[in-house]
């Protein structure tokens, strides 16, 4: 059977990015902590698929080894059609820019990490930036330019971007189904 794939508007990813700002806000607030955010980017209008959504599971699983020193006090995720959100409240004994520094290193070493989305809020509306810790913004994962302005320039069209990131994430899900067997 065909999975049924469903489009997302630019309207909807706006209303799902307000949603997503409202809920960080009331965990922030009720918490005092710090909060990690983890989505994945995926280009063009179907956000979510199969590989996509096994390949969150298996990134939210490894953000969360990754950051076993950091004291996680509670996880609170949403399946959505516009893809999973997983949000790790982390002990604020911790700087915020120490925590996303660690990310970035996790999204730069993860075999999927730039389709990775992982902001790091120490307080409502307060998102730590890597400008800010001395990083260079993003590269594009198909022309290894600054994603922003491949992005503003509309260099690669949707399909291309849409189709190497299908590939990339189907690949790595098949190597972790591998991996899962053979340590079963
Ligand atoms: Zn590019």
């Amino acid at each position: 059977m065909k999975e049924a794939l469903i489009e997302i508007t630019l309207e909807q990813m706006l209303q799902v990015r307000e949603e997503r700002v409202k809920i960080q806000n009331e965990i922030l607030e009720k918490t005092n902590s710090i909060l990690i955010t983890f989505t994945m980017n995926i280009p063009g209008p179907i956000k979510n698929n199969k590989g996509i959504e096994q390949s969150f599971i298996y990134g939210k699983r490894d953000l969360i080894e990754y950051m076993k020193d950091y004291l996680i006090k509670e996880i609170q995720c949403r399946k959505l059609a516009s893809g999973g959100e997983a949000y790790l409240v982390i002990d604020k004994q911790f700087s915020a820019k120490e925590i996303k520094s660690k990310i970035i290193e996790f999204e730069e070493t993860h075999p999927i990490g730039r389709w990775f989305d992982i902001d790091v809020k120490s307080a409502p509306n307060r998102n730590i930036s890597r400008a800010e810790l001395g990083i260079k913004p993003r590269k594009c994962f198909l022309c290894n330019e600054d994603a922003k302005v491949c992005g503003r320039s509309r260099r690669h069209s949707i399909e291309e971007l849409y189709k190497f990131t299908n590939e990339k994430i189907q690949a790595y899900v098949a190597s972790q189904s591998r991996n899962s067997i053979k340590t079963a």
